[in-house]
C-alpha cells in the first residue's frame, strides 16, 4: 500500500496557493517556497501520464485531495498541479451508499477541455473510516487511510487508557493499522510513558512517547508516517494540532480553515482534505475525524486487543458469560492471579457491553 513519492509532491504544489500568499504578504523567501514554485514551473506543459485508452480519451489517474460538493479537487498520478473533476450520474462507483466520493479516494477522469473535468471513475477503497450517528445512514467521511495515530497524553489531560482502547478497536474495525502517539511525554518520567505504553507495544501496536513540545522522538514519528496516508485521532487536548504543526510547520498554512482558532475571522470549514508531509506521506484531517469514532467496535477487533482477557474468558463455565464478575465466571480469579490487568478489564467489559447493546 505505499505510494509513490511523486503523488505526495502533487498535492503539497496543490495547496500551496495560499502559503504562498502569505509568504509573499511577509517577504518570505524561504527554501519551501522555492521548491514549491519549482514544483508549479511545469504548468501548462503536456502531461506524462499516457492516456488509458485511445477509444476512452486523456483518461488520467489521481488522488482526491479535497472535495466540494460533486467537484472534486485532484492531485494527479505522477505529478504537476491539482485539478479539479465533477462526479457525474456517468461515473462508474463500485460503492454503494450516499458516500459515492470522499477525500482519499482514488480517480479517474478525462482531461478534455478546461477543467472541472469529469470523473469517469472511483476506484475500490482499500479502507473507509466512517461516521456513525444514531437514525442515519453509515457516513464514509475517507477512503484508503493506511494508518490512525492515535494520539493520547501523558498528563494534562490525563492519560485515558479506555479511550484509547476504544479508538484502537475502532480503528482495527475499520482495517485500518492503528499506532499510539503518546504525546507530552516532557510532563512525566520516562518510566512512567514507558508503563503507559507497554501493554499497547505488547499488543504489537507501535506505539511512540512523544513530546510536541519539546521535539521528543519526532523523527521515530516522521519514520512511522512516512509513505503512508493517516489520520490523527484523539480527545482534544492532547496536542493533535501541535504536532502536526511540529511534523511540518507549513502545515498550519495549510489547514488554516481547520486549525484557525475560531472566531479570528477565519473561515471555518467542516470538509476533509489531504494534505501532504514534506518528508513523504500524508495526513487526512478533519474537526470530525479527530474527535469521532473511526468505525463501529466489533467484538472480533475487541477479542484481538484483550486477548490475555479472552484466554481468561476461554476458562470461564458459561457459553455465553458477558464476564461481569458473577459466580462461576474464571474471570475474577485470573483478576486475582495477575493474569488480567484490573484497568484492562474495566476497559473490556465496557466496551463489549457497548457493542452488545447495539447489537
Ligand atoms: P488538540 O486539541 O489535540 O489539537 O491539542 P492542541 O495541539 O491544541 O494542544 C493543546 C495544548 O497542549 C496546547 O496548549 C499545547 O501547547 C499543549 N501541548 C501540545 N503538545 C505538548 C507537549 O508535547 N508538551 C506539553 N507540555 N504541552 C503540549
Ligand atoms: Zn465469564
Amino acid at each position: 500500500m505505499s505510494k509513490k513519492p511523486g503523488k505526495r509532491k502533487r498535492s503539497q504544489a496543490g495547496h500551496s496557493a495560499k502559503r504562498r500568499d502569505r509568504h509573499a504578504a511577509q517577504g518570505d523567501e524561504g527554501p519551501r517556497r522555492e521548491k514549491i514554485l519549482r514544483g508549479r514551473s511545469n504548468e501548462g506543459a503536456v502531461p506524462e501520464a499516457p492516456s488509458r485508452t485511445e477509444l476512452e480519451g486523456d483518461v488520467r489517474r489521481g488522488q482526491v485531495v479535497e472535495l466540494q460538493g460533486r467537484e472534486a479537487t485532484i492531485a494527479p498520478e505522477g505529478g504537476g498541479p491539482d485539478v479539479t473533476a465533477i462526479l457525474r450520474k456517468s461515473t462508474r462507483v463500485p460503492h454503494s451508499g450516499a458516500s459515492a466520493l470522499v477525500v482519499g479516494d482514488q480517480v479517474a477522469y478525462l482531461a478534455e477541455g478546461d477543467p472541472p473535468f469529469v470523473l469517469t471513475e472511483v476506484e475500490e477503497r482499500r479502507t473507509t473510516l466512517t461516521r456513525t450517528r444514531l437514525g442515519r445512514e453509515e457516513q464514509v467521511i475517507a477512503a484508503n487511510v493506511d494508518l490512525c495515530a492515535i494520539v493520547a497524553s501523558a498528563a494534562e489531560p490525563p492519560f485515558k487508557p479506555r479511550l484509547v482502547d476504544r479508538f484502537l478497536i475502532s480503528a482495527r474495525a475499520g482495517g485500518v493499522e492503528p499506532a499510539l502517539i503518546l504525546n507530552k511525554a516532557d510532563l512525566v518520567e520516562p518510566e512512567v510513558a514507558a508503563a503507559m505504553l507497554a501493554p499497547y507495544a505488547r499488543l504489537g501496536v507501535p506505539a511512540l512517547a512523544v513530546s510536541a513540545e519539546t521535539g521528543e522522538q519526532m523523527e521515530a514519528l516522521r519514520d512511522l508516517l512516512r509513505g503512508k496516508t493517516s489520520v490523527f485521532s484523539g480527545q482534544s487536548g492532547v496536542g493533535k494540532s501541535t504536532l502536526l504543526n511540529r511534523l511540518d510547520p507549513e502545515l498550519e498554512l495549510r489547514t488554516g480553515e481547520v486549525y484557525g482558532k475560531v472566531g479570528k475571522g477565519r473561515h471555518t470549514t467542516t470538509s476533509s482534505r489531504l494534505v501532504a508531509f514534506p518528508f513523504g506521506g500524508s495526513v487526512i484531517d478533519t474537526p470530525g475525524i479527530r474527535s469521532f469514532q473511526l468505525a463501529e467496535p466489533t467484538l472480533d477487533a475487541l477479542d484481538a486487543f484483550f486477548p490475555e482477557v479472552v484466554a481468561a474468558a476461554a476458562e470461564c463455565r458459561f457459553a455465553d458469560c458477558g464476564h461481569a464478575g458473577d459466580a462461576g465466571c474464571a474471570v475474577p480469579g485470573a483478576l486475582e492471579r495477575g493474569d488480567v490487568d484490573a484497568d484492562r478489564l474495566d476497559s473490556y467489559r465496557t466496551l463489549r457491553r457497548e457493542i452488545e447493546g447495539r447489537g
